[in-house]
């Protein structure tokens, strides 16, 4: 639309926003993210930079993230690398090595990493420092750190990629949402990740993009006619959708495709907070109930195997 086209935009829901708007209020006054809570990545994107909202949306924890343990212990990932570096101790060096230059750098870092990672990088030397963190399996990364507790503070985030955290390439999201985090925090939206997309489809509507709700698109003959088709949908439904006239491979391939494994939500509406047993903890934006290396690990291999883990990877938010 800013290159002056004339966009329309087609979704199936009654309600435009997928996974990121508000749900159905528990109790009346309740705002609920329905999904997408917290937005490290959203509020270091460029693209949010560029929308010109008239206030900021971003509201700020005072602690970004805690790792509680089952002895007591919590383990602090903090705005700033080196207070997160002061709680790590002997481990702090490393955790700012690894972390504080990419950090420093997210807005260039950010041009590179939100976007998909084909042609010449515009950044490649900060590129290449993000990577060596970006590629390594997460339990590989993990073993530079001489602590448990310090272990299990970078599996926890590292377990954002509902992956097993032994293969390669896995270690990506947990290193963006890190590095994101030391540059610009772990913020929720003020009234939800809701008005954060209804500021969106405002500007776009200005721009003269249209909206249609309540619409599936089954097939290539639903769409209005059209120049150019963006299909923002599970690959499963592009081959549906192009059905025909997709080359035999590339539809096969289009339905080879392998969801990972699915989340469950829960909401709960909590009067005075979540008595936990380090104080802390209340404090936290976000909170991972993961345990140890171990038990994270164990976890995240189980689910991605198709077994109901044990103790699984819970991820709470306390927006
Ligand atoms: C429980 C949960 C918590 C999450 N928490 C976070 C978080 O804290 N932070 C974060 O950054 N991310 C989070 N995410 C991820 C985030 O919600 C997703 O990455 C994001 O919503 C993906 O956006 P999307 O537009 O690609 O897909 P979706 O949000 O899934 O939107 C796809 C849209 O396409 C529509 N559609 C599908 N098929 C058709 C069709 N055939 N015709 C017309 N319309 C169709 C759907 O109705 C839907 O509205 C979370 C996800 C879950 C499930």
């Amino acid at each position: 639309a800013a290159a002056g086209l004339d966009v329309h935009v087609v979704e199936a829901a009654e309600e435009l926003g997928g996974g990121a708007r508000n749900s159905e209020p528990l109790l009346a006054g309740l705002i609920q993210d329905h999904c997408a809570a917290v937005h490290p990545m959203a509020a270091g994107s460029p693209y949010f930079a560029d929308l010109d909202l008239p206030e900021s949306p971003w509201r700020l924890p005072e602690i970004d993230c805690a790792h509680p343990l089952d002895d007591g212990d919590v383990v602090l990932l903090r705005r700033s690398v080196d207070d997160t570096a002061v709680g790590l101790g002997d481990d702090g060096w490393r955790w700012r090595a690894m972390f504080g230059p990419s950090s420093r750098s997210f807005a260039a870092l950010s041009e590179d990493i939100l976007r998909p990672l084909v042609g010449i990088p515009r950044h490649p030397l900060l590129l290449a420092r993000f990577g060596a963190v970006a590629a390594l399996p997460p339990v590989w990364t993990a073993r530079a750190f001489a602590q448990e507790r310090t272990r299990a503070l970078f599996l926890g985030v590292a377990a954002h990629a509902f992956q097993r955290l032994d293969l390669p390439l896995v270690g990506g999201i947990g290193a963006g949402i890190i590095t994101a985090g030391h540059a610009v925090g772990w913020p929720v939206v003020a009234g939800g990740t809701g008005s954060l997309t209804s500021a969106v489809i405002d500007r776009l509507t200005a721009r003269g993009v249209t909206f249609e709700t309540g619409r599936r698109v089954r097939s290539r003959r639903d769409l209005p006619p059209h120049d150019v088709a963006m299909l923002d949908v599970h690959p499963h439904a592009v081959a549906e959708i192009l059905g025909g006239s997709l080359p035999r491979r590339t539809a096969a391939a289009f339905r080879r495709f392998r969801p990972g494994p699915a989340a469950f939500k829960v909401e709960f509406a909590v009067a005075g907070g979540v008595p936990w047993r380090a104080e802390e903890t209340g404090r936290a934006g976000t909170v991972h109930l993961a345990g140890s290396p171990q038990e994270i690990t164990a976890a995240e291999r189980d689910v991605v195997e198709g077994r109901m883990p044990e103790r699984p990877f819970v991820l709470v938010g306390q927006q």
